[in-house]
């Protein structure tokens, strides 16, 4: 789960990490308000969405008075940005962060991120902050360090100083970023962080070592235990087909294709999609059923799926295990009985219960087209797709 760049900086202030003040701005009359509060010579105006890139964008304004802090407000609020994460269609800015202006005298990078090889958290810095961290890692790969972190022992103060020096961060200053590091270090365990990103963090005019920005991602499997957290989730930011789902506790991820599919297991709902590649054909979601699902939650996933414009054909394909081919069988034509279904349905069911649940899928009278293999279904749904 991601949360907005302010109530990232709100986290990294109860773990003592610099960040300037700031307050969230629904409306331009609220963000004349907070720059009043700010009371500062410069005020930046930032667009809250969930994707990076919103500098270049535009979504990152500096006003000089109160008069172009409305101004800008009044042209974010409401605008679709567009940045190089949000992808083609922009994300709409609803809220805006007027933050007191920093005098940068350099920008470097900081982030905190799960290494999934040596199975450690690890912490990434580098002198090149503000651009793209991808790019610097790509074409000049000796300017990035790591440091693995002992889950044990934590991060060190030796670790972080290492790190501090290597980025070229002023040596009367090292301690003060050592410092901020082990603070961010100490949020990303306690709030059960996957993501941690400070970039830029900023060295002022006035010697202090400040986190300009804020990208915080959480691992959902812990969220449980972390309820400030989940109040700071934003159900605008996601997709609502993601959203939907989460309720009935399926696992559905939306993607750009155009072939829905059903299928129970993780596992098979990859070879599913790996499947449906091979044939030349696009997923236009991923989505687990899971084990013990009711006929109830298979018709709420049958529907996810139809509500999306962009799919031409669907795919169910089930092996029953402890899932019964009947129950899959059932949600289907229930679904199928709620919103008319318009585009052509390929079904492949094995397992557990497998005749009963073509027998009820046979009398539906439902347009269906059976498969014997998770080939020749996915065959048939890209042929018919077209
Ligand atoms: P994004 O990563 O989405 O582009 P950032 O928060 O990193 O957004 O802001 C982009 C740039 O805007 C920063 O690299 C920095 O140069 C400038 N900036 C952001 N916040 C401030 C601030 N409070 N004071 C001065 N400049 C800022
Ligand atoms: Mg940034």
């Amino acid at each position: 789960m991601n949360i907005h760049e302010y109530q990232g900086k709100q986290i990294l202030k109860q773990y003592g990490v610099a960040v300037p003040e700031g307050y969230v701005a629904f409306s331009p009359e609220e963000a004349v308000k907070a720059a009043k509060e700010l009371g500062t010579e410069v005020v930046v105006v930032k667009a809250q969405i969930h994707a990076g890139g919103r500098g270049k964008a535009g979504g990152v304004k500096l006003a000089k008075n109160l008069d172009e802090v409305r101004a800008y407000a009044k042209e974010l609020l409401g605008k679709v940005l567009v940045t190089h994460q949000t992808g083609p269609e922009g994300k709409e800015i609803k809220r805006l962060y007027i933050e007191a202006g920093s005098s940068i005298e350099k920008e470097y990078y900081l982030g905190l991120v799960l290494d999934r090889e040596t199975s450690r958290v690890t912490l990434m810095g580098s002198e090149e902050g503000g651009m793209d961290i991808e790019e610097v890692a790509a074409n000049n790969p000796e300017r990035l360090f790591y440091e693995e972190i002992d889950p044990v022992v934590g991060l060190t103060g030796f670790q972080a100083r290492r790190m501090a020096y290597n980025m070229n961060i002023p040596t009367k200053l090292v301690n003060k970023a050592a410092k901020l590091m082990l603070g961010l270090y100490q949020a990303y365990i306690e709030k059960d962080a996957a993501i941690v990103e400070i970039n830029p963090l900023v060295v002022t005019g006035d010697g202090q070592v400040v986190a300009l920005d804020a990208k915080f991602n959480f691992d959902a499997n812990a969220l449980y235990r972390h309820q400030d957290i989940m109040e700071m989730r934003d159900y605008d930011e996601e997709d609502p087909k993601e959203i939907e789902a989460s309720k009935y506790d399926l696992s559905y991820i939306s993607l750009d294709g155009n072939i829905g599919c059903m299928v129970n297991g993780a596992g098979l709902a990859m070879a599913t999609m790996d499947t449906i590649n091979y044939y030349g054909g696009t997923p236009a979601n991923f989505l687990d059923v899971g084990g013990g699902a009711t006929a109830e939650k298979v018709t709420e996933a049958f529907k996810i799926i139809l509500s999306d414009k962009n799919v031409k054909g669907i795919f169910v394909n089930i092996f029953g295990g402890i899932m019964k081919c009947d129950i899959i069988a059932e949600g289907v034509i229930q679904a199928a009985k709620e919103v008319s279904l318009s585009v052509p349905l390929v079904v492949r069911l094995e397992g557990t219960n497998v005749e009963l649940g073509k027998k009820l899928l046979n009398e539906s009278g439902l347009d269906i087209v059976a498969a014997g293999t998770m080939a020749e279904g996915a065959k048939k749904i890209v042929e018919l797709v077209g």
